[in-house]
């Protein structure tokens, strides 16, 4: 992840509020927050979610310059006095950016909590080449692992070799798995493994869909009818970090055809530099629940908003 480079800006870009005075002034802080802003979009962060940040960091440093003012009688201010006042004006920017960026990333909806005993039916959707079979197979293990009884279901009649690819992986981790290369209704296959799966009293059955359709309109249409015919616990979205600014659209046309509840934001491993995040949550209101950082099955990290942050500012 090339995240790093959104610390060095910011941080170069603070140094501006190191005035004589100490004191900042509305202009000078427009300057830092439009130098915050495009750092934050040149990251990919989506344009309209950095407009709202800026807006939110504004606000809340405006009302704290004000209190800190109220505090302080600048006629007796030593040299020292004014260098601590503009130190603590950098860190309040700094600050209320890191939170700012945290609290995005950490929307009211919270993740779904696996249920031991019950079947918990987790359909997940993506574009194709988003990563959404290999997060499968790195899920079912990550679950499998911790002692879950799991299965994949192939639901993904479009893209030829779809099923293999489950297969093979499926049979690697020695998990159960379900498909058909004869049946080419995604939805009776849906239907059909995942009711198999909760007869053989399965607690994790993952549901894997086409990421493709003839036409795209085709293909929600087609995640809202399996969604309907499985009733998933969760659905979760899974997005590749690398295609940068259209995650926010993406985002948001599946979480208007399906009721995404998590997000899984794949290949922070290579180039990307995952300001996309923020704008899949925000698109889907949803938490991320995992990051990709590779192609093995143990490449799947549980995500965490405050270390991402920090990741993401260096
Ligand atoms: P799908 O079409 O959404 O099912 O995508 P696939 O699971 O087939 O993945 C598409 C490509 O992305 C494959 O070459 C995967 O190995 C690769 N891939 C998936 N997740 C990651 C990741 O987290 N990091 C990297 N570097 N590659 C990934």
């Amino acid at each position: 992840m090339v995240l790093a480079e959104l610390g060095g800006k910011l941080r170069d870009s603070l140094r501006k509020l190191h005035t004589r005075s100490g004191r900042v002034t509305t202009t000078q802080l427009n300057s830092v927050l439009s130098d915050v802003a495009r750092a934050l979009i040149e990251s990919d962060v989506s344009v309209k979610l950095v407009m709202t940040l800026r807006d939110n960091v504004k606000q809340k440093v405006e009302r704290l310059i004000e209190e800190d003012d109220d505090d302080n009688d600048d006629d007796n201010d030593n040299d020292a006095k004014k260098e601590q006042r503009a130190s603590n004006v950098s860190k309040m920017v700094q600050k209320a950016v890191v939170d700012e960026l945290t609290s995005l990333l950490e929307p009211a909806r919270k993740p779904h909590t696996m249920k031991r005993g019950k079947p918990n039916v987790i359909l997940f959707v993506g574009l194709q080449g988003a990563g959404k079979t290999t997060t499968i197979a790195k899920y079912a293990n990550y679950y499998q692992k911790r002692g879950w009884k799991t299965a994949m279901v192939c639901a993904d009649t479009f893209r030829a070799g779809a099923f293999d690819q489950l297969k093979q992986n499926a049979t690697k981790l020695r998990v159960p798995f379900y498909g058909s290369y004869t049946q080419a209704d995604p939805v009776a296959i849906a239907e059909e493994g995942v009711d198999q799966f909760i007869k053989e009293h399965y607690e994790v059955i993952i549901v894997d869909t086409s990421g493709r359709h003839r036409q795209e309109a085709g293909l929600l249409e087609e995640m809202q009818e399996i969604s309907a015919a499985v009733d998933p616990d969760n659905v979760i979205l899974v997005m590749d970090a690398t295609q940068g600014q259209s995650l926010y659209d993406q985002a948001l046309a599946f979480s208007n055809a399906v009721d995404v509840g998590s997000v899984v934001i794949t290949k922070l491993d290579g180039h990307a530099k995952g300001g996309g995040a923020l704008s899949a949550v925000a698109a889907t209101e949803s938490p991320i629940v995992f990051l990709g950082s590779g192609e093995h099955f143990d490449d799947l990290e549980p995500f965490n908003a405050q270390s991402f942050v920090s990741k993401l500012l260096g």
